[in-house]
């Protein structure tokens, strides 16, 4: 499964970084930097968390 980030609605708060820090990262810019476009085994469950807690909605999946 790949994950998409919609550019036009992230705002760089970091909550997904928060939530699954192995996927996520907000640089130091404030842009939000995809350590991996594809979920890592065992990290389902923390970036569907991440896609929920997104409070723009920036973040999907495509299965
Ligand atoms: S939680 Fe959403 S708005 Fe915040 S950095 Fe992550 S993708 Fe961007």
């Amino acid at each position: 499964m790949k994950i998409t980030v919609d550019r036009n609605k992230c705002t760089g708060l970091g909550i997904c970084e928060s939530l699954a820090p192995e996927v996520f990262e907000v640089n130091s810019a404030g842009d939000l930097v995809l350590l991996t476009d594809a979920v890592p085994d065992g990290c389902l469950a923390q970036v569907e968390e991440a896609i929920a807690g997104c409070p723009t909605e920036a973040l999907g999946l495509e299965r």
